[in-house]
């Protein structure tokens, strides 16, 4: 059974997040425009304005919608969290205001399935409330997105595990309260069992931040900027730091990227319609040689395709949802695969024909429009390159594939009319 329709309590729901997005989130991103601000939970200026807009969240029970009821959320299932976290796209602060940012959602995800329960009490109660922030650090400057390339290591030594090497990228490492490590434990094991993941404090003595690189979005000067570029230096953690399991790394990575991309795909679903938003009021606002660019075809052209193409890539985000919802866990693996392939795809080409069709204003930062554009190539690299899933993808596809059995095809016309004459011959006799 295919049913498109939104149940009226939870649509009533989503139009309350609607207007308070728009009236509320919206303004903060305004006020504070730097991604320093919505991860530095010391800024009192923001966090006098957001707090209480935190409390409103809460007292709709929409916080923390991405964690099922035992961990504090409402567990209102992926297919629900996808038409809320489009809401929630349109805004930078909005996934702070409601509880559900990256990495934090994720790293939350990893606490709650391989935390101790003092390890949950410490870190994973304060992040689902708000109070701290968190880091994943998994990325290694030589090794891009392959963790079989991963360098950083970790060794045993009496009660303590010590971890060596370099991060790269690591989102808000400088506001983190705690860092999800990601280091070689086991060399010599097969490929996906050589690492292991550590849970290791911000404040760890050896914990190194080397720079800040300003990304598009951000200021030049790299002052707001938060991706670090860590060495940990011999920094030492209890036993029990150790996630999942020695060697485990892989599939507790798994466990969390998963989720953390198709939030991302969702969320980009409303910021690309508040693109498309923008395009609509522009063509019928802007006159050139003698008509509204609404009524030039070509214009008509660009903003069916990007119509289209978001449509597309909406139902692909959505049947993905579903099948997390639905299926055994893991199912859902190369139709998140695809959601992120076409992400890169679809943020750029909208983003650039609503910038383009903006004209000299949409490439200043007097609309929302420039910072939209500048975001399009980091979601095409984050959380693996789109190269990376076009091979799993493929792959998945062709991997119980058999050869033709002869020289031609399975589906050749001349071999299949032969078998269809055999068949039905003779009726076809006069
Ligand atoms: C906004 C943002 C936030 C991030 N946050 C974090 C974080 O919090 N923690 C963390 O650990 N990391 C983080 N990362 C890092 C991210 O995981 C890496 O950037 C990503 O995995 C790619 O690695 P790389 O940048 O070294 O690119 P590379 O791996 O060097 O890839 C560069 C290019 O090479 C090509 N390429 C790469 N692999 C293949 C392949 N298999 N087949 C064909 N072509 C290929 C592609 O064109 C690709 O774009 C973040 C990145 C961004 C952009």
């Amino acid at each position: 059974m295919i049913d498109f329709r939104v149940e009226p309590d939870f649509q009533e729901k989503l139009d309350w997040m609607n207007t308070f997005v728009r009236e509320e989130c919206e303004l903060v991103d305004l006020l504070f425009p730097s991604p320093y601000d919505m991860y530095d939970v010391k800024h009192s200026k923001a966090r006098r304005i957001v707090r209480p807009l935190q409390e409103q969240v809460k007292a709709q029970e929409l916080w923390a919608c991405h964690l099922g009821p035992d961990l504090g959320g409402p567990g209102y299932g992926q297919v629900k969290l996808a038409l809320m976290n489009e809401i929630l796209g349109r805004s930078s602060w909005a996934p702070t205001v409601f509880g559900t940012q990256a990495p934090d959602t994720g790293n939350a995800e990893i606490l709650a399935m391989f935390g101790t329960e003092e390890q949950k009490a410490k870190y994973l109660k304060p992040l689902m409330d708000g109070d701290i922030v968190s880091c994943f650090s998994m990325t290694e400057p030589q090794a891009g997105a392959d963790p079989l390339e991963f360098e950083c290591k970790a060794w045993r030594e009496g009660d303590e595990w010590v971890i060596e090497g370099e991060k790269w990228f690591s989102s808000n490492a400088r506001f983190a309260e705690f860092i999800i490590v990601m280091a070689v434990t086991s060399p010599d094991n097969a490929p996906h069992e050589r690492m292991s993941m550590f849970l290791v404090d911000g404040n760890t003595p050896g914990i190194e931040i080397l720079r800040n690189s300003p990304m598009l979005t951000d200021d030049l000067d790299g002052e707001n900027a938060t991706s670090a570029y860590i060495r940990y230096n011999q920094v030492r953690v209890p036993l029990d730091a150790i996630l999942g399991g020695e060697g485990q790394a892989f599939k507790v990575a798994q466990a969390r990227l998963g989720g953390g991309r198709i939030h991302h795909c969702m969320r980009t679903v409303g910021l690309l319609q508040r693109a498309i938003d923008m395009m609509l009021e522009r063509a019928v606002s802007r006159r050139t040689k003698g008509k509204r660019l609404a009524d030039h075809q070509i214009v008509q052209a660009q903003i069916a395709d990007s119509i289209i193409e978001l449509e597309q890539f909406r139902l692909l985000v959505l049947k993905t949802a579903w099948i997390i919802d639905n299926e055994p866990h893991g199912a859902a693996r190369t139709h998140i695969g695809m959601c992120k392939v076409q992400l890169g795809k679809i943020f750029h080409d909208v983003a650039q024909r609503a910038v383009h069709l903006h004209g000299a204003l949409g490439i200043t930062h007097e609309t929302p429009l420039g910072k939209i554009w500048a975001g399009a190539p980091a979601l095409a690299v984050a959380d693996g390159p789109t190269e990376v899933h076009q091979v799993q993808v493929a792959r998945a596809f062709l991997k119980n594939v058999q050869p033709a059995p002869g020289l031609f095809p399975t589906d050749h016309n001349p071999t299949r009319l032969e078998a269809a004459k055999r068949k039905y011959g003779h009726l076809l006799e006069d």
